[in-house]
């Protein structure tokens, strides 16, 4: 595992590799409620087919009663590219439920109170509360998962695993952009198969390497 200095330096170079990288708005309203189901509908989806997905269903409906006053069957219609649509339709009339009902009507601001909402996990909890509410919190998905356990800059099995033992050891001052910093160097370059690593500028410091290479 990477020390203290070894991870602040790690942070600092992805920073320095990417320098522009926006802060995330806090927004509310319609704009969580988007967020939240679009999130939802996002899992073992590409993001192309969440965004079809999301698309038809937005012009349906954007509020949690317009989406349960819409039948089963035109959301499962809407969210069809999306796949696995019959459990998401039916957790996102749940969670459209439970808005309602324990929340009224508004997205809650909390992980807790969103990990509480059916269909919604960690990894889409942080991603709401980062991008939409604009709170420090580096969201773990597959390819901040992948970079943090090459590199030992956290470590686990899982996605929450790994966000958790992220949230202990991403250095201070990084929680605001960590998620975008780790997120752009697993796409362009700490890639899934045949990651760069010849011309990573992490290559010093991460702990798959040189074995990766093999
Ligand atoms: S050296 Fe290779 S494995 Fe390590 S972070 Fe860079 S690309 Fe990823």
């Amino acid at each position: 595992m990477l020390d203290e200095d070894q991870r602040f330096e790690l942070m600092k170079r992805l920073r320095a590799e990417l320098p522009d990288a926006p802060k995330p708005q806090a927004k509310g309203g319609r704009d969580a409620f988007r967020s939240v189901v679009s999130c939802l509908l996002s899992a073992q989806s590409l993001d192309r087919n969440t965004a079809a997905a999301s698309k038809a269903l937005f012009a349906l409906a954007d509020t949690p009663q317009g989406i349960l006053d819409l039948p089963e069957e035109r959301i499962v219609d809407a969210i069809r590219p999306a796949g696995l649509y019959n459990v998401k339709a039916r957790n996102l009339r749940r969670m459209c439920r439970a808005l309602i009902d324990e929340h009224g009507g508004t997205v809650p601001q909390t992980r807790k109170g969103l990990m509480s909402l059916p269909g919604v996990g960690r990894k889409c909890a942080d991603i709401v509360l980062h991008f939409t509410f604009g709170q420090d919190t580096v969201a773990v998905d597959t390819h901040v998962h992948r970079v943090c356990n090459r590199t030992g800059l956290a470590h686990g099995k899982t996605e929450a695993q790994t966000a958790a033992s992220l949230e202990a050891r991403i250095p201070d001052g990084f929680l605001s952009d960590g998620h975008l910093l780790l997120l752009t160097h697993g796409k362009r370059t700490c890639r899934a198969r045949a990651p760069l690593c010849p011309t990573c500028v992490l290559r010093d410091l991460c702990e798959a390497f040189p074995a990766i290479l093999d």
